[in-house]
């Protein structure tokens, strides 16, 4: 039986490059760039709760790591190195390497070292925590306060796939294995749009990151920016397996439940001054990326989403909380 010390050095202590030292010390220490401020942020991931038991290791330290890699982009922030706490009833060697497998290959994508953790046995299901730090100037962070009146609402990639992925995995709605199968990717291996993050911080006024659901995410930004907005469901980015599907299979309010309220999203959702369109289209075709124009902040408060008839939505789905009975 391996022990927690083996289990650390076999699989967590990737020697870490340049500029930072980690790894086996009682502390990490990293520099960051001179003038630049330091972006924190950590994520806990439940079994049971933020994953299915029987999900693949692999996916799951993929996710573990992007779902706070999207914090950092949805800041503006350039990764610098991360922390990941593990908690596991029992030391399953093989799950274990799976497990870094997935981490370390999107930590290496992004240059996020992981520079140091702690591993502990768990009474009853896996728990990880991964914090992630990041730099950014001064001034240039995109923060949730930040939105104008005026300002263009903007969300990259598309909607609703890993909503659906995830309600049928846990058996809200009905399996459909052809339409598991094109949806699940984009629930079990997020991209967190690190990139698309670096370049908004020149056009972009506020953005958050889509974990809980668009409508949730967004008013989050309205609140704090104190502004109100109105969205336009024709103009919703669908995921492409969600389109021309029978009503059977995927009826409409489970459509716009998963589009508007879907979490485990992680794309960015933001908000520029319509001046910025032309830049902003240029960015999304260098990265290879759609970047939709879903509506427009106004100043008046409350969220107004309008259906494909220019008609008021009345009933609005509820986005994903934690503590919500
Ligand atoms: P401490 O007693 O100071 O908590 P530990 O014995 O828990 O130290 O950990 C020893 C070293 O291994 C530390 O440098 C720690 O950061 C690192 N470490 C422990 N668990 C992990 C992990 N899951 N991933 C990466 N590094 C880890
Ligand atoms: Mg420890």
């Amino acid at each position: 039986m391996v022990t927690e010390f083996e289990l650390i050095k076999r699989f967590f202590s990737r020697p870490v490059s340049t500029g930072l030292l980690g790894g086996g010390d009682d502390c990490a220490l990293f520099g960051v760039t001179p003038g630049l401020q330091v972006a924190t942020s950590t994520d806990l991931l439940l079994e049971g709760r933020h994953f299915f038991s029987d999900v693949d290791p692999r996916s799951l330290g993929h996710k573990a790591l992007a779902v706070n890699l999207s914090d950092l982009a949805a800041i503006g922030a350039r990764p610098l190195g991360c922390l990941l706490g593990l908690g596991l009833p029992a030391i399953d060697e093989a799950w274990v390497e799976r497990f870094a497998e997935g981490f370390y290959a999107l930590a290496d994508q992004h240059g996020c070292a992981l520079i140091g953790g702690d591993t502990t046995r768990s009474l009853q299901g896996i728990t990880l925590s991964v914090t992630v730090f990041g730099e950014v100037e001064p001034g240039l962070a995109l923060r949730r306060n930040a939105a104008q009146i005026g300002d263009d609402i903007w969300v990259s990639g598309t909607l609703g796939a890993a909503d659906i992925a995830c309600r049928m995995l846990a058996g809200d709605i009905p399996q459909d294995a052809s339409l598991l199968q094109a949806t699940r990717r984009a629930l079990e291996w997020p991209t967190p749009r690190i990139e698309l993050g670096q370049e908004l911080r020149a056009h972009a006024h506020a953005a958050i990151d889509v974990s809980d659901g668009l409508l949730q995410d967004l008013g989050h930004i309205l609140a704090a920016s104190g502004l109100g907005a109105e969205l336009y469901e024709s103009r919703l980015p669908i995921h492409p397996a969600l389109m021309n599907l029978s009503k059977h299979t995927l009826p409409p309010e489970v459509l716009r439940q998963a589009l508007l309220a879907g979490g485990d999203v992680y794309e960015l959702c933001f908000t520029a001054a319509p001046a910025q369109r032309a830049q902003l289209e240029i960015i999304g075709k260098a990265l290879g990326l759609t970047l939709s124009c879903i509506g427009s902040v106004r100043a008046e408060s409350g969220l107004f989403v309008y259906d494909e008839a220019r008609n008021l939505i009345q009933d609005l789905p509820k986005g994903f909380d934690h503590f919500r009975i």
